[in-house]
């Protein structure tokens, strides 16, 4: 049995795993997907203190390598299954069921997804959900990007060093995103903004893929732009519908935490993006990391 199991190994978790293995505890980290969650995406990453640029999938491996290195167990496999089990929770994941002490959820969130007709069928054939990973099918062509905050624009920009144009539309007049990460974006000169604008269409070429995107301003002009690929880049929404019945969530889905980051079930704690907080920035996903590990660990001792 594992002194501690994390479900999830973004920033939260794999801080959480090399807190725990610095405490002289066992752990297993499980991930169904590609660790270091929304860090791979996220391009170079320049707000941690002290480190000036940093690629985001450099940093995510160089997290895993860290916590693997002192001894966190990855498993690699989707947990499908958390419970209690009286003498402490069991997590099925790829068939067999783990056992552990203590539970640290750090599951993250998962993309919101555009919800207009057409949307699901074009993904994977024009309509995208991550810059990094299919940027590349695009080169040379144009693009659209749909959102306001740090990962539309910072999309923007990588797409403009790739794509012949980059439409960025977004449904307000101001951004969500920092002023400095705004300021990148919009110094390209293929990226056009397209503000006030929500997309409404999607059209599809003969051969099944995405040729155009209809957009409505708000006093409900529509226009088709002639594009390639869209990237939806929208914000996110939680994925814990697994955990609704170990432990409290608020009224959006997110895990509900104290101080500590305990949750509503003795013994299970919660870090990073889907627990219900304010600020969902990498900084603090690492920091939540070390106090869920922390806390998890005196609870283990206490046993
Ligand atoms: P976000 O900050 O939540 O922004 C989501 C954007 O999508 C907002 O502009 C929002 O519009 C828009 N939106 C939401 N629902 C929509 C809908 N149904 N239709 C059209 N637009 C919609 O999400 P994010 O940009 O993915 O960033 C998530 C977190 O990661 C943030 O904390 C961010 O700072 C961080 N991040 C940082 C960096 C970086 O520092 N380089 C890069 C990527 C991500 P409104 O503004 O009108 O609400």
């Amino acid at each position: 049995m594992a002194d501690v199991m994390i479900i999830g190994a973004g920033p939260a978790g794999l801080s959480a795993a090399l807190r725990i293995r610095r405490e002289g505890l066992s752990v297993q980290v499980f991930e169904g997907s590609m660790p270091g969650g929304q860090l791979v995406n996220a391009g170079v990453v320049d707000n941690v203190p002290g480190i000036l640029k940093v690629d985001g999938y450099r940093l995510a491996s160089n997290m895993l390598n860290q916590a693997a290195g002192l001894g966190a167990e990855m498993v690699y496999e989707r947990a499908e299954k958390v419970t209690g089990t009286g003498h402490g929770f069991s997590v099925l994941a790829g068939g067999t069921a783990y056992e552990g002490k203590a539970l640290i959820l750090a599951p993250g969130v998962v993309q919101r997804k555009l919800a207009i007709p057409g949307a699901e069928e074009l993904a994977g054939k024009g309509v995208s959900y991550c810059v990094a990973a299919d940027a590349g099918s695009i080169r040379d062509k144009d693009a659209a990007i749909v959102g306001g905050g740090n990962a539309a624009l910072s999309g923007a920009a990588a797409l403009a060093g790739l794509c012949r144009s980059v439409y960025l539309i977004h449904r307000r007049e101001q951004y969500r995103a920092d002023t400095a990460v705004v300021t990148e974006a919009l110094s390209h000169e293929n990226v056009v903004p397209i503000l006030s604008s929500t997309v409404t269409g999607l059209v599809s070429g003969e051969d099944g893929k995405l040729s155009g995107v209809t957009v409505r301003d708000k006093d409900g002009r529509e226009k088709t732009l002639a594009v390639s690929g869209l990237f939806v880049s929208i914000g996110q929404v939680p994925d814990n519908e697994m955990f609704r019945d170990l432990v409290e969530l608020d009224e959006n889905g997110y895990i509900r935490t104290c101080p500590d980051l305990s949750t509503s079930r003795p013994g299970v704690f919660a870090a990073g993006d889907g627990r219900a907080k304010d600020l969902r920035e990498l900084t603090g996903a690492i920091a939540d990391g070390t106090m869920a590990a922390s806390a998890a660990a005196a609870f283990v001792r206490s046993l």
